[in-house]
């Protein structure tokens, strides 16, 4: 086998990176991985990267699972590729029953995506489908939330609210609103879980409501935990409050799950542990540990009935991807699925949460912390930024936990940490005591 683990000498111009300082990044060859196992990663040298952000929010069960590698390989072997247009194969159905099982009572119908931007579009069309098939086509208004993430794709990036993420391309979907964040309330600063101000922020929807008229509305779709803008953790009660307003008024709720489905928050969902069920549910990233590309949206059995009992004959739902339940990837989820239920990940990351949220706590009388916060297996760290220079401190910080053996994630001035659920103690002071350094050393 050829195996490439090391680049050619410039061998870096080709791939254009995502989300990338690309200059900077080809100027700078040492952040490369070549492997990875268990709680690491494991540079071109074999130099060792304590894994604290689970990859991108994806390897819950840890690195390089036997299970899951087997699993793919005998799919590979077995069949490469089927379609699922007008057709199916075994694996696909049993895939979708599996996310069944775990997605909220009565959420028992399962769309396979590729991706989280997918899904997020994916869930979108669903609920304007829905509406439609219902008679109620006035209802095409989708509204997010300031600072939201969805993926990239235009419904997603346009329902989603980070202006960077959008400037560069146009007026993107029109009949888009937002409702604000829940981030910054002084109230709430180093709160532990769920903060306890702010529930009323919720209430931004019946203004959109009176501004609008509800019979416009489609659907609002919030993250239950907002983790790429920086671990904002909803406050207490706060999506109760919009799941009521929504229910007044007859509007969907979409929960963007991609981050905290799987475990993350302690429960196979963050929608059971906040105690608040949506419409539509969409995921990825966990659904297969990330082995192979895939996504979910999940809805409710109502939603799939009146789009698809209400359409007499034919094609109902005019949406899906070549790759749309791809064996492999329906065999990485299946084998996923079955790490997740039988090595209890969920209770995992809920024994270990308390001395999580110590840890990520401690960070506090850091120089420059100005916040800390934390729900189930995820901790945000908030830096001062420097004067002029948005980012710049969080950035050196990330660098130099990596020159220390940790990979930490950051968005603007937030270190955000998502370790896999498998994570041990060990772990924890290992991750928490090099960011410690990390942050004395920048401020020194
Ligand atoms: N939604 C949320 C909440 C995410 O965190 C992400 C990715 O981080 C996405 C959607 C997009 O997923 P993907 O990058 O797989 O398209």
């Amino acid at each position: 086998m050829n195996e490439i683990s090391v680049p050619r000498p410039n061998s870096l111009d080709a791939f254009w990176m995502p989300f990338s300082d690309n200059k900077y990044f080809k100027g700078d060859t040492s952040r490369l991985l070549a492997r990875a196992e268990g709680m690491h990663y494991y540079t071109p040298e074999g130099r060792e990267i304590l894994d604290g952000t689970a990859g991108l929010w994806c390897c819950n069960a840890g690195h390089g699972r036997r299970e899951i590698v087997e699993a793919i390989q005998k799919q590979a072997a077995i069949m490469d590729f089927a379609p699922t247009f007008q057709l199916g194969h075994p694996i696909a159905f049993e895939a979708a029953a599996r996310v069944a099982e775990l997605a909220p009572e009565g959420m028992d119908r399962v769309f396979f995506t590729n991706s989280g931007s997918e899904s997020a579009d994916t869930a979108l069309k669903i609920a304007l489908a829905y509406h439609k098939a219902r008679g109620e086509s006035s209802r095409v208004r989708l509204i997010g939330r300031e600072r939201g993430y969805h993926g990239v794709g235009f419904g997603g990036m346009s329902v989603g609210g980070i202006g960077t993420n959008r400037k560069q391309f146009g007026a993107l979907l029109p009949y888009v609103d937002h409702l604000p964040h829940t981030h910054g309330l002084k109230e709430n600063v180093f709160a532990r879980g769920e903060p306890p101000a702010g529930a009323h922020l919720a209430d931004a929807l019946e203004n959109l409501v009176a501004l609008h008229g509800a019979e416009t509305i489609a659907a609002v779709m919030v993250e239950p935990v907002a983790g790429s803008t920086g671990v904002l953790v909803p406050p207490v009660g706060y999506l109760k409050r919009l799941r009521d307003i929504c229910d007044r008024h007859g509007i969907l709720l979409i929960f963007d799950e991609v981050i905290t489905g799987f475990g993350r928050l302690g429960t196979n969902f963050g929608a059971e542990r906040l105690g608040v069920t949506p419409d539509i549910m969409t995921m990825a990233k966990g659904l297969t540990n990330a082995a192979v590309p895939m996504g979910a949206v999940a809805v409710k059995n109502g939603i799939y009935d009146a789009i698809v009992e209400g359409t007499a004959a034919g094609i109902e739902f005019f949406h899906g991807y070549t790759y749309s339940g791809h064996p492999l990837a329906a065999a990485a989820s299946i084998a996923t699925l079955e790490l997740h239920k039988t090595e209890d990940l969920p209770g995992r990351a809920r024994a270990i949460e308390p001395y999580w949220q110590d840890a990520v706590h401690s960070l506090k009388s850091e120089p420059n912390v100005i916040d800390t916060r934390d729900i189930g297996l995820i901790g945000g760290i908030e830096l001062a930024p420097r004067a002029g220079k948005p980012g710049q401190r969080a950035m050196s910080v990330f660098r130099r936990c990596f020159d220390a053996g940790v990979l930490v994630r950051v968005t603007g001035d937030i270190v955000a940490l998502s370790p896999p659920l498998i994570v041990e103690r060990p772990h924890v002071d290992r991750m928490v005591g090099t960011l410690a350094e990390a942050i004395r050393a920048e401020a020194a």
